[in-house]
């Protein structure tokens, strides 16, 4: 679908045509994933860019904590950062988003898992009903298992969130001590992913889709440093979901033209292109495609079979 209006959208490099096509994001963190002129009208204000490669999650925290979550504190925050990353998707394009929810934000509920749901639901049909949102849990790493599971339980009895996903610090916790977690997702049918091989290892990959039982992986770039764990993700049809700008600006990769994912992609692995923080990264999915096909990484042929993994 759309095939030849993408290639020839990347051939002239029209960014509002490539705005017009169908694309997925499922590496995409919601209150982080906010149209940035959106929040900014809101504000009265512009939010700094981000110019400067980071090196750490921790240095990113810093810089998020300081020039974006102060004006999407509270519900009516979270709401409109919620409300921004709706925008987003639908002006660029996104007609399946698979956005993560931390499992804490029911507190910004009174706790109740409910309210968090029937606010969702509303900012979704308000904003982009025509985009398929596709709700996920997300779980900080640095938070134990036993209060991660207290936070999510009260969420299983709604069917509401169809997939899991860990991020924050890697290096936070063994995968191994959040096997019970993710034994419980599974139970109820959730489909689990989990941010690794970012800063960690391609051995750490592997093992974390073994422990977890993982069906996706948030970024995976490691991978590339392993034949081995490649022919396993290969082999098992396990799906990354990478964001090229953030794995840049993070100091993840020396230059774009380089990008792993291109090694990976010739391994026969399953990769879809997503964006990660659009707030901080400032590119939506239409510029990640033009961007790895300015920098030769793929033909515009090849971007389209990786626009289309996304959607099936
Ligand atoms: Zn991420």
């Amino acid at each position: 679908m759309y095939t030849k209006q993408f290639i020839e959208a990347l051939e002239n490099r029209n960014i509002e045509k490539l705005r017009s096509i169908p694309k997925s994001d499922l590496h995409n963190h919601s209150i982080l994933g906010g149209n940035l002129k959106y929040i900014e009208e809101w504000i009265g204000k512009k939010i700094p860019r981000l110019t400067k490669r980071i090196t750490s999650i921790e240095e990113m925290e810093a810089w998020v904590g300081k020039n974006y979550i102060p004006y999407v504190k509270g519900t009516s925050g979270f709401e409109k950062a919620i409300e921004a990353a709706f925008i987003q998707a639908k002006a660029d394009g996104v007609i399946k988003l698979e956005m993560s929810i931390d499992v804490y934000f029911r507190h910004l509920y009174n706790g109740s898992a409910e309210e968090l749901i029937k606010a969702l639901k509303r900012l979704h049909q308000e904003y982009a009903p025509e985009v398929n949102f596709i709700p996920e849990l997300g779980f900080n790493r640095s938070v134990s298992q036993e209060l991660l599971i207290e936070w999510f339980e009260p969420y299983l009895d709604y069917n509401y969130f169809k997939s899991v996903d860990l991020y924050g610090d890697e290096f936070a916790q063994p995968a191994s001590k959040l096997k019970q977690l993710y034994r419980m997702a599974k139970s109820k049918g959730l489909k689990l992913k989990a941010h690794v091989g970012e800063f960690g290892d391609a051995e750490s990959i592997q093992e974390t889709v073994e422990v977890l039982e993982l069906d996706e992986i948030q970024h995976g770039i490691s991978a590339v440093k392993s034949k081995s764990v490649m022919n396993f993700l290969q082999r098992n049809n396990i799906q990354l979901n990478i964001c090229p700008t953030s794995n840049y600006m993070l100091s993840r990769v020396e230059e774009i033209k380089n990008h792993p994912i291109r090694e990976l992609f010739d391994n026969g692995i399953k990769v879809t292109v997503n964006t990660d923080d659009v707030i901080v990264f400032q590119n939506g999915v239409s510029e990640e495609f033009l961007l790895l096909y300015d920098q030769g990484v793929f033909s515009a042929e090849e971007l389209d079979v990786i626009r289309m993994n996304g959607l099936r």
